[in-house]
């Protein structure tokens, strides 16, 4: 016995390790050191981004370092013997899932390679930054793989042409994607590579696609050496609230394949966003998927297939994929098959009381251990060193599955287990299947696998244990880098969630280990169990909450109320304590702009805070409607935003050329937002379905602290930056329209 719970004890940790490395499982290739003629030179390609970027200082559209920065892309551009075209637009887009209009002033850079006449092929990415990083990496990356792949292919003989779109404005709102939408030459194009970042490293994943998505990934299987792609990830991301140029782009219906690393989100658009932090592995990662996917997409337009399919990469070497009808009649066939099994061998109903149990309660237990340690110490406590909450909480799982199986499960046999598991499994696969079908991809194989054993020993080989452990060993390799996957796309949280999902990963194994789970008493079993619990909660508890890599949001804002004469100091940041060096006088509060609740404190008005200026210059009625014209003020302004109350009605807004719909099928308040040099005295047009008049609110940013500022800015932790907003002079007011 005693035996038995040392190898029960090396059998967890092993359990554990195999977690810890699950991450590893999906990597882009080693960056070459020697590429031959043709290859993507992913070191050629970071330096022309590193020349390219210059100081790194950011770079938002229509703003004096944008205009630095595209210089040098064009120069960069002619340098190769391309002849960009420069498009010069004040444009506007409508927000998606959002009521709301974006305007700026953006200049498209395009480059057409091949011949000048044909259908096209469309490479997209943009060049703008946000506000608060530089951006190499969203969208850098992209930029530096357009670059790289249009000297490659401007040397090849080409049968359609190759636009390289390096687009301006995707930050504010899709407004360069917009605006090209607007040039003929977008009529062309009938295909669309598109790409992006949501983080720094990491495989370059394929998550989103036209659809149906047959053409798309045929395409995609055939050309991509190194996939990094799956059909669940594609169905989550359309539940998600992110957005890339290409939701401009699908109205035209064009085959689209689009491609982003989301290693490292604490670096998106943030400073930590440099030419430094990007992994020169993702970009060769990102250049070789758009080089090969260019070369098959510029020999002509695919045929069309209305099919849709469901894929997975296995370890970024192989893409298997399926019809999804036909994955749906393999979920039906195995469900009857286990179902059949599990009626023959019996104990089902004791087994589900080990499956379920085992993913609520340790849901539950890392939920309660996530709150408690956060109440002791607020913020995002696991953003540094988020691989000792995940590993406290897969050790949670082995604890809950080896106190069932020892408890509940001991009347039960390894094979009735084993039946049992496979069968829930595949009805947990058939639930997720009606939110996201293209899921449904990770729960066929290793119960397949599992099942020929299982057949193989009813007709009297010795079959089921060998079948056990490879569906084991598949269901780690598909199911371990999806898990890989998430935790970095999920690395806000919530973090519970990784105990239920993987249950499905550890329990299979864990059944294998039941001899030694039974020759152990039940409290020793659970013991060792406990013991990797407790210490995976104190690692989690004890580590340091940032690092220089993986840093604390922290943004600083100086915030002026300009008709109540009033001004604050705003802090966003993950909820946590200021620092004693903040002094006292903070309060947990919201202020008029901007929905969150951020730490907020009395500040001294700025002589420069001016009362922002909506003029109305011209109002049109038309029956029940009635359309405003706006001339925005506001001298030296980086961004002019109204914000209009839930009842306003807005029908459209924009500029002349680009009024667009508001999408008033979405809830909340309208948000018509102008960025950059060119707003100071644009005209907006306005039309709502509101007659009475519309209270306004205001707000004006300049991206810069006053001199007042400066004890804050000293004061801010050395391991914080600001992260998605920036550090800004903020000034608002109400104006009635
Ligand atoms: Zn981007």
């Amino acid at each position: 016995m005693r035996r038995s719970a040392i190898l029960l004890g090396i059998v967890l940790i092993l359990l554990l390790g195999a977690m810890a490395a699950a991450p590893l499982l999906e990597q882009p290739p080693l960056l070459r050191t020697h590429n031959g003629p043709g290859q993507f030179d992913a070191t050629r390609a970071k330096g022309r981004l590193a020349a390219i970027l210059g100081d790194q200082r950011p770079h938002p559209a229509d703003s004096a370092a944008d205009d630095q920065v595209r210089g040098r892309l064009i120069a960069s551009l002619s340098e190769m013997g391309m002849k960009p075209i420069v498009r010069d637009q004040l444009a506007c887009n409508e927000l998606y899932k959002q009521r709301g209009v974006s305007c700026a002033r953006v200049r498209n850079v395009i480059a057409i390679l091949g011949p000048s006449t044909g259908k096209a092929l469309l490479l997209n990415a943009h060049y703008d930054s946000v506000p608060v990083g530089p951006g190499a990496s969203d969208d850098g990356i992209g930029v530096a793989t357009l670059l790289e792949v249009g000297s490659i292919l401007k040397d090849r003989p080409l049968r359609r042409p190759v636009i390289l779109l390096f687009n301006e404005g995707e930050e504010l709102g899709l407004i360069g994607a917009r605006a090209f939408l607007s040039d003929p030459l977008s009529r062309s194009v009938d295909s669309l590579v598109n790409l992006e970042a949501r983080g720094v490293r990491a495989p370059v994943n394929m998550f989103e696609t036209s659809r149906p998505n047959a053409v798309p990934i045929r395409v995609f299987a055939g050309t991509v050496q190194n996939p990094a792609a799956n059909s669940l990830s594609t169905d989550v991301y359309r539940l998600m609230p992110n957005y890339t140029d290409v939701n401009s782009f699908s109205e035209r219906g064009w085959l689209t394949l689009n491609l982003a690393p989301i290693g490292n989100e604490t670096r998106y658009h943030s400073p930590g966003d440099d030419v430094q932090a990007l992994d020169p592995a993702t970009l060769q990662h990102m250049g070789d998927q758009t080089l090969a996917l260019a070369q098959a997409l510029s020999t002509g337009t695919p045929t069309p297939d209305a099919g849709t399919r469901i894929f997975m990469d296995l370890s970024g070497r192989a893409l298997v994929t399926l019809p999804l009808i036909a994955g749906v009649i393999l979920l039906v066939l195995l469900l009857l098959a286990f179902a059949a099994l599990a009626v023959k061998r019996r104990g089902f109903a004791t087994a589900a009381a080990i499956v379920v149990p085992t993913m609520i309660i340790s849901g539950a237990l890392a939920w309660i251990m996530l709150a408690l340690i956060g109440a002791a110490r607020q913020g995002m406590f696991w953003r540094a060193y988020p691989e000792w909450t995940h590993l406290a909480t897969y050790a949670g799982v082995l604890l809950i599955g080896t106190a069932l199986i020892a408890s509940v499960g001991r009347a039960l046999s390894i094979r009735q287990l084993r039946v049992s598991f496979w069968l829930l499994f595949l009805g947990i696969g058939g639930l997720i299947g009606l939110l996201a079908p293209g899921g449904i991809v990770f729960f066929l194989i290793p119960p397949l696998i599992a099942l020929a054993g299982m057949i193989g020993c009813e007709l009297g080989f010795p079959t089921e244990r060998a079948g056990a452990i490879l569906a084991i060993v598949f269901l780690y390799i598909s199911w371990g880098a999806m898990i890989g996957l998430l935790q970095e796309l999920l690395n806000g949280g919530p973090m519970w969630i990784f105990a239920p999902l993987a249950t499905l990963l550890l329990l299979p194994a864990l059944i294998e280990a039941k001899p030694l789970i039974d020759d152990v008493q039940v409290r020793i079993g659970t013991g060792i169990a406990a013991v990797l619990v407790v210490a995976g909660w104190t690692a989690a508890a004890a580590a340091p909450a940032y690092s220089a890599d993986r840093q604390q949001r922290f943004v600083i804002q100086h915030a002026t109320d300009a008709a109540q004469h009033k001004a604050w100091w705003s802090i966003v940041n993950d909820g946590a304590p200021l620092p004693s060096s903040f002094g006292g006088g903070w309060s947990w509060a919201k202020l008029p702009f901007g929905g969150a609740k951020r730490w907020v404190k009395p500040a001294p008005r700025e002589p420069s805070s001016n009362m922002p200026v909506v003029t109305v210059v011209k109002q049109v009625r038309n029956g029940n409607s009635r359309t405003l014209t706006l001339r925005l003020s506001g001298p030296g302004a980086d961004d002019i935003e109204m914000v209009a109350p839930e009842d306003s009605n807005f029908r459209t807004a924009g500029v002349a050329g680009f009024v667009r719909p508001i999408d008033r099928s979405s809830a909340g308040k309208y948000y018509i937002g102008c960025s950059g040099r060119s707003c100071d005295g644009a005209m907006i047009e306005l039309t709502t379905d509101q007659l009475k008049p519309i209270d306004l609110l205001v707000v004006v940013s300049r991206y810069v602290l006053p001199p007042s500022a400066a004890p804050l800015i000293a004061a801010r932790p050395s391991f914080a930056r600001p992260q998605y907003n920036t550090d800004a002079t903020i000034t608002f007011a109400h104006v009635k329209v």
